[in-house]
């Protein structure tokens, strides 16, 4: 299979693409259906299936589309791994996990949250401990995010809020405050939720179901939107200063950044699904990076968060001020474009490769 071929239009496309390359290697699926729809009433579902030893000890986890319309890039690696010639070989004693679509209502809406407006990778906090950490930052710029109409009057008149708030604090300041996450604003932008959402109880399932023999995980979880076009920076959660994040930049390369060390292009947010996945199978020592690929500058990919968040609050998807909401938003986290496939191909299956290396050189 050609890696073009690999990547998909739409997220029936690659639910399809990613069930025939399952039926073509034999390995079987688990499908988790999704209490939604899509767009054209689509069913929607998380796929699940798992190559190389069954009984493994070491797992390679594979995560798509934990930002919904961000899958298109994480589902035409999994596609490869399962068609392509050039995948790297699956080492003895070593599986691979692949989860498609976790968050398949973003997917197929071309949205970056959940059905319930949720970021699943904020979801992760705990809902039980009475008070979730606040956001004094987005909280002040709440209004100006997601204003209640969107056309020229309302853009400039909340963009200067962002560029006022930028010029008080730094660029990066205000992308932290409005990215960090939040859990005041449920209209709003990078809300992490009152409760576990459908995803990250599936999620939780998938782990009960997959990872309960496992002793060494290595994650890679794929995401785009930040970072210079089609690089692929791989994003420890860790700290600098665990053992953790030295482990992940043994095996996944000395380019691995921390959020918590400041060296990411990711400001240090919470609630995240790494965090989660590490929770629910603590009896495995997880190795983990987000793999985030660039498309276009932070500002304009922003700008189609806000429209888009608009746009289901108060504004009409199938008008034709919606459709293009709809193709600026899948443009920013979804570049069509060949060199950028390639180039997630290369990055995706180096990692991967480098997986399997630091899996079967643990004890
Ligand atoms: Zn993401």
């Amino acid at each position: 299979m050609a890696v073009q071929d690999q990547f998909s239009a739409t997220y029936s496309d690659a639910r399809g693409k990613f069930l025939a390359g399952c039926l073509r290697s034999g390995t079987p699926v688990t499908s988790h259906p999704n209490p939604t729809t899509g767009p054209l009433g689509e069913a929607l579902y998380t796929d699940v299936t798992r190559l190389g030893a069954a009984e493994a000890e070491r797992v390679v986890m594979v995560i798509s589309g934990t930002h919904g319309v961000e899958g298109f890039c994480g589902s035409g690696v999994q596609v490869g791994l399962l068609e392509s010639a050039d995948a790297p070989a699956v080492p003895a004693g070593v599986a691979v996990l692949l989860v498609h679509a976790i968050n398949p209502y973003g997917f197929a809406w071309l949205r970056r949250v959940t059905e319930d407006n949720v970021d699943l990778n904020r979801n992760f906090a705990d809902h039980d401990a009475g008070a979730y950490p606040d956001n004094p930052g987005y909280n002040q710029l709440a209004a100006a995010l997601v204003p209640q109409s969107w056309d020229d009057a309302s853009r400039a008149a909340t963009q200067k809020v962002m560029d006022d708030y930028a010029t008080l604090h730094g660029q990066f300041a205000l992308q932290a405050a409005i990215s960090v996450g939040q859990y005041r604003h449920k209209d709003g932008l990078f809300f992490g939720g009152h409760r576990p959402t459908w995803s990250r109880r599936t999620i939780e399932r998938i782990v009960g179901q997959e990872l309960a023999h496992a002793r060494h995980v290595a994650l890679i979880d794929f995401h785009t939107g930040l970072g210079p076009y089609g690089y692929g920076e791989p994003i420890c959660m860790q700290g600098p200063e665990e053992a953790a994040f030295a482990r992940a930049r043994a095996w996944f390369g000395e380019d691995v950044t921390s959020p918590k060390g400041g060296s990411s292009s990711s400001a240090d947010v919470q609630g995240t699904l790494a965090e989660g996945l590490f929770a629910l199978a603590p009896q495995a020592e997880w190795t983990a990076i987000a793999l985030e690929f660039g498309t276009k500058p932070v500002p304009d990919v922003m700008d189609t968060l806000r429209a888009d968040a608009w746009l289901h609050n108060d504004g009409d998807p199938g008008s034709a001020q919606g459709r293009e909401i709809k193709a600026n938003i899948r443009d920013a986290f979804y570049p069509d474009e060949p060199q950028w496939k390639q180039q997630i191909w290369a990055r995706g299956t180096e990692m991967v490769a480098r997986a399997y290396d630091g899996l079967a050189g643990s004890d």
